[in-house]
Parts: C-alpha cells; sequence; structure tokens
C-alpha cells in the first residue's frame, strides 16, 4: 500500500512538473482534496514550497491553521531563517519544527506573543490575529475607509484588518462582517499569503456603505469630485434612495445602481425607509415543529417573499438571515442596527396544543415612548394585514416579553403568523399561496406604518 502510494505521489509531482514545464502553471490535482476555486492561489504556493500536503497527498484546506503553522508558512513565503533555535517564548522549544521561523518573525517584528512570555503555538490564529500577521509580514500601510460591522472602528485591530483588506487581501463576508474571532482555514490562509506574495491574486475590496439618503430635490447631479468645478456624470431623479460611503464637507460620494459620484449633501433628506426582516431561529435552532412544518423554513420563506416586496417598493431591507444559519438574538438587533434599519420586524410561527389557533403581533413597552407608541402602530398595521390575508383568527396586538423586541432601539415588532400545531393554520403555514399572501400583508402593514409615520 505505501509503496502504491508513493508511486502514485511520484506521479503526481511529475505532472505538476510537466505542467510547469509546458503549460507554465500548475494544474489543480496536485494534491487530491484542493478546492477548484482556490486551486491557482495553492498551487502557486506549493510550487514556492510555501505549504505542503500532507504525506498522504491530502491538503485538508478546511482544517483550521495554528499559530505555528501560520508563522511557518509566513516563514517560508518570506524566506526567513527556518533553522530551528532557542525562541522567546517559554512554549516554544528549539527541538520544534516552527522554532526558527517563529524567531525569525519575532526578530522582524511580524509576530508578538502574549503578556506572560507564552506563544501558544496550537492554537489555531482568528482571523483577528491574521490580520495583525499578514499586514506586518507584508509592510501594508495603507488605510482606507473600509470597514465591518463587527469591527470596532478604532484601535491597532481595526487598522489591522483596514489594512489586510485596503491591500486587497482579506475579505469580509458578503454580510457586511469581518468575523475577527474566527479561526481562518488552511485554504483561506493560503490565499491570503498567496494574494500578499503576488498582486495578480489580489481582489478588489468593495467598499462598505456608511448611510443611504434620499434625494430631495426634481432632479440632482452626480459629478466626478466633490465641488461644481468637476465633470457632471449624470444626474439622479427625485426619490432615488442612494448608498453613501463618504462625505467630504457638504459632499457624499455615493452609489445608485452602476452610477458612482458625488452629489451635494443639501439635496438628500434623511428618513430613508430600512426595514429589518428577522426569520426567527435557524440552524440548529428549529423553532416550532408539528404537521411536517418547521417554523425556522416557514420563517425564512417568507421573510424572503417579503423582503422582494418590500424592494419593490424601493424600501431598503435589511435581513438578520437569508439561508439556514443561526445568530443570536442581540446579534440580530445589532445587525440591523449597525445598518441603520428604522424598523425591526421579526417573523416567527406558533406552536401549542392542537386547538389554539390563529395570528397575533407582539410589541414592546420596555423602553417606552416613542419607540413604544411606533412599535405598537407598527403591531396594529401588520397585524390587521395579516389576519386579512390569511383568513385566520384574531388573536390580536399584544405585549411581550421577548427579547429581539424588549432590548431593541428600533420600533419592533414580533409576529406569529399561525399555529404549526394546528391543523387549519398549519396547511396555510405550508402552502406557497398562503405564505405569498402573509408576506404581501407584512409589506402592506410596514406600508401603513410609514405612512402614519411620515
Ligand atoms: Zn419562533
Amino acid at each position: 500500500m505505501i509503496k502504491r502510494n508513493t508511486q502514485l505521489l511520484f506521479a503526481l509531482f511529475a505532472l505538476v512538473f510537466m505542467s510547469n514545464v509546458f503549460v507554465g502553471k500548475a494544474e489543480a490535482g496536485s494534491l487530491k482534496d484542493i478546492p477548484d476555486k482556490y486551486a491557482e492561489e495553492i498551487n502557486y504556493l506549493i510550487n514556492k514550497s510555501v505549504v505542503t500536503g500532507y504525506p498522504n497527498g491530502y491538503f485538508y484546506p478546511e482544517k483550521s491553521v495554528t499559530r505555528e503553522e501560520a508563522a511557518t508558512m509566513i516563514g517560508r513565503a518570506l524566506n526567513l531563517n527556518g533553522t530551528e533555535r532557542n525562541t522567546s517564548f517559554n512554549d516554544v522549544d528549539s527541538s520544534s519544527y516552527a522554532s526558527g521561523y517563529i524567531q525569525s518573525a519575532v526578530e522582524k517584528g511580524i509576530i508578538t506573543g502574549y503578556g506572560d512570555g507564552t506563544f501558544k503555538p496550537k492554537n489555531h490564529i482568528t482571523r483577528g490575529e491574521m490580520a495583525f500577521l499578514i499586514s506586518r509580514a507584508f509592510n501594508l500601510t495603507q488605510i482606507s475607509d473600509i470597514h465591518y460591522y463587527d469591527v470596532e472602528r478604532s484601535g491597532k485591530r481595526y487598522e489591522a484588518i483596514n489594512k489586510v483588506s485596503t491591500a486587497g487581501i482579506a475579505m469580509g463576508y458578503p454580510d457586511g462582517s469581518y468575523r475577527p474571532d474566527q479561526s481562518i482555514t488552511r485554504a483561506e490562509f493560503s490565499l491570503l499569503v498567496a494574494r500578499g506574495l503576488n498582486p495578480d491574486f489580489k481582489v478588489e475590496v468593495q467598499p462598505q456603505p456608511i448611510d443611504s439618503s434620499v434625494v430631495s430635490t426634481a432632479v440632482l447631479n452626480v459629478r466626478t469630485g466633490p465641488g461644481i468645478s468637476y465633470d457632471r456624470i449624470g444626474q439622479l431623479t427625485g426619490g432615488s434612495i442612494i448608498s453613501i460611503y463618504k462625505v467630504v464637507g457638504n459632499w457624499a460620494y455615493m452609489s445608485y445602481n452602476d452610477l458612482k459620484g458625488y452629489v451635494h449633501t443639501d439635496y438628500l433628506r434623511e428618513n430613508v425607509r430600512i426595514v429589518a426582516i428577522d426569520a426567527g431561529h435557524g440552524d440548529h435552532d428549529p423553532g416550532a415543529q408539528a404537521n411536517g412544518l418547521v417554523e425556522k423554513e416557514i420563517n425564512l420563506d417568507v421573510a424572503l417573499r417579503t423582503q422582494r416586496y418590500l424592494e419593490k417598493a424601493g424600501i431598503k431591507v435589511v435581513m438578520t438571515r437569508t439561508d439556514d444559519s443561526f445568530l443570536k438574538l442581540n446579534e440580530r438587533i445589532d445587525y440591523a442596527v449597525n445598518r441603520n434599519a428604522d424598523t425591526f420586524v421579526s417573523i416567527h410561527s406558533n406552536a401549542f396544543t392542537p386547538n389554539a389557533h390563529g395570528t397575533e403581533t407582539y410589541y414592546s413597552t420596555a423602553d417606552l415612548n416613542p419607540r413604544a407608541e411606533a412599535s405598537k402602530m407598527l403591531a396594529t398595521f401588520i397585524q390587521e394585514r395579516l389576519v386579512d390575508a390569511l383568513n385566520t383568527y384574531d388573536r390580536g396586538v399584544k405585549e411581550g416579553p421577548f427579547r429581539v423586541i424588549e432590548h431593541n432601539p428600533l420600533p419592533s415588532v414580533l409576529l406569529e403568523l399561525g399555529f404549526v400545531t394546528n391543523d387549519s393554520d398549519a396547511a396555510k403555514l405550508g402552502s406557497s399561496f398562503y405564505r405569498e399572501r402573509a408576506a404581501k400583508a407584512i409589506y402592506l402593514g410596514i406600508e401603513d406604518y410609514y405612512d402614519w409615520k411620515y
């Protein structure tokens, strides 16, 4: 068995070697499990001996990187002295394979240990720590206005994360988060090192908008720079909702569809309608289950349908989740608040004894007026529309101690579409016809609320 594997490995190496010679580029598949989308970068590093596979022919792309592995990869990437030797840390022995790279990286100021004199070589490196490591290793200095909603906008960690993002080396997630405390996989870390070494692999990191506004004049000029002397590159019509990335004096750099440029802030108004739609539960938390229905799925489906109605009406939507993922309750609130939502609607389905049925909507008076009054109005409008659309029993608008509405600074409601435990309600909750009706009703209730408020 061993002999055959060795032969296979030689064959694979030969293949890589040949392709290098004749094609000039390594092919994916030198190791058995390198994902296609990372193949170019990883093979680039394999060819430079910065990373290696395991003796069994696997790369294990999803394995978390330890701090000593990260130091070794960086050390090899930068051609640091890897000779095993004594280190500045009491938990990295001179006999450790990584000792040389760790010590070299310390001497170059690339890595630091902990206050207690340890390096914790076997700990997984986090995405936040990785940003420090990469930014120092590749001497990144440039800062831009990229930010992530889960990274505080000051301090050394923010700077490091900003630098790796500005350099086009590390990206956040599509939801606008960076997840600094998450560990990093071998595939991900390889990508970053490859981008640090070779600019061809870099990506353009999209800046995140800091705000939204509505155009409050009939026609608004868009210019290439922050002043009337700059060329006009387009025009916006009144009511257009724009995303703002930065403000320079009285000018805002904005985007509207594909149009990007500067507009004068005197012709913008606040009070953009941004609704946070929160599909209750998710992932390992299914919520109520009965009659073949799983609450998290109903909630998500209705939430996505509601999103479509709202967006069609020009209302911006912030979705706490768009797939079967899980967020803690306070994360749902933070997400909405950080994305400038002005209204929060949490969608749920109920469960109790088989006889219990109907639709109800909750609000909280925890923070009293004016939030409580707005919440109650929002609940009342949505409840009315929902009962009508679903033709369910009207259980009413109630005060409830749910965390997502009680500890929420936004006008917020939690609605229970119906009972999965009741035959009649369950039939509706399981039908796409009624889910669509529910979504439209929620959207109309939100419109009623905005009409009342503005
Ligand atoms: Zn629920």
